[in-house]
């Protein structure tokens, strides 16, 4: 049977830990191409990483093109003695499935599928426009060999996304709260300020960096970065640690650094972003301190997909199944999403998300019907 339950059972219960696949892929690979999807299994391999398999299949070859994106690993089980129900085993009892990856997100994908196989067994076969999955078996681990990867691939073969749906879990308390238009980007830097190192008991031959740099933290978490956008909160910029790394209580440190990362929204991107800290920076040292500020490599943009006709239809499966109007939201991490928004408008919307990366991680049965419906009222208006 391909129900969600039976599809989300079959997926736990191969032990897809980062970077294994465990079989994963193969359950679905059967179950598609038993459909009339072409299937592709796609390994990446990148020096230091291990390699990682993915997953692209398509039926039709027409637009307007629907993908579902996801990721079939999962985190580790943890403590595997606290587990009520065993973490690969696909326990269902008093109206909930358990297992590592029931909500994030072998949960969320057993339901597209079903969706899908139930919406192309409606219209007796193959969609007017195409429907693909991009399954990834690396998300949650370094995600170097996954979605990026596989969408670079499939540009390379002329694969044209419109819209994609990624079944993470994004519902806060129940099904039918909450959709993820966006995502608010990432960035992580370094401030270093220099002094002169020196004995504490002559410090008129020294320059301590610990008091300018508390000057300079306070200047910069002080003065908001802006005041929030249309669809984003305000963009914050957050410290994270503050170090001189001076063992000696008579010596005054010749240099101090603190870690920051800012989450940041549409009205910045990260070359605007580090133009506005550096400048504040400089107006704060004046011409006495001496600070720079050292970037970290950051692939995590702001994205937002804004709402309208993709939106719309969302929202209104969610409302027909659910009786919920769903908020759209750009608050958390950051996810595979932010990626697949330089090909196509992107949503989220998956299980909730509560138990996520707990033990005895779950979902109501209940839960996965209505997703799966929900999923199948977006094909029904997406092909209309
Ligand atoms: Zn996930």
């Amino acid at each position: 049977m391909n129900d969600a339950l039976s599809i989300a059972r079959d997926l736990i219960r191969c032990p897809s830990v980062t970077p294994a696949d465990a079989g994963a892929l193969g359950v679905l690979q059967n179950i598609l191409k038993a459909a009339g999807f072409e299937v592709h299994r796609v390994t990446f391999s990148e020096p230091g990483t291990a390699d990682i398999d993915n997953l692209y299949a398509r039926i039709g070859t027409e637009a307007p093109h629907i993908s579902f994106a996801g990721h079939t690993d999962v985190v580790p089980a943890g403590d595997e003695a606290a587990w009520k129900h065993r973490a690969f085993a696909g326990d269902v009892k008093d109206g909930f499935l358990y297992g590592r990856g029931a909500v994030d997100m072998k949960g969320g994908i057993a339901c597209s599928v079903a969706a899908v196989l139930d919406y192309l067994a409606a219209i007796g076969g193959k969609p007017k426009g195409s429907i693909s999955f991009l399954i990834t078996g690396d998300e949650e681990d370094v995600a170097v060999n996954g979605t990026v990867k596989l969408l670079k691939w499939a540009a390379a073969r002329a694969e044209k996304f419109d819209h994609c749906v990624v079944g993470e879990p994004s519902n806060v308390e129940m099904m039918g709260d909450c959709i993820k238009i966006g995502r608010r980007g990432s960035q992580s830097g370094t401030l270093y300020v220099d002094g002169v190192q020196g004995h504490v008991a002559y410090p008129h031959r020294a320059s301590n960096p610990v008091p300018d740099i508390s000057r300079l933290i306070v200047a910069l978490s002080d003065e908001p970065l802006d005041h929030g956008s249309a669809q984003f909160q305000a963009s914050n910029l957050e410290f994270t640690s503050v170090d001189v790394g001076n063992p000696a209580s008579n010596v005054i440190p010749g240099q101090a650094r603190a870690r920051f990362n800012i989450r940041f929204n549409d009205l910045h991107n990260q070359e605007t972003l580090k133009a506005l800290v550096e400048e504040r920076l400089a107006k704060a040292c004046g011409n006495r301190i001496r600070a720079r500020v050292v970037w970290e490599p950051s692939n995590a943009n702001v994205f937002v997909t804004k709402p309208g006709a993709f939106t719309d239809l969302a929202v209104a499966a969610i409302e027909e199944v659910t009786g919920r109007k769903p908020e759209l939201s750009t608050s958390g991490g950051t996810s595979d999403a932010r990626f697949i928004a330089s090909y196509c408008q992107v949503i989220e919307f998956g299980l909730v998300g509560q138990t996520m990366h707990q033990v005895d991680e779950r979902t109501p049965v209940s839960d996965l019907e209505k997703l799966t419906k929900i999923y199948r009222g977006m094909l029904d208006r997406y092909f209309a």
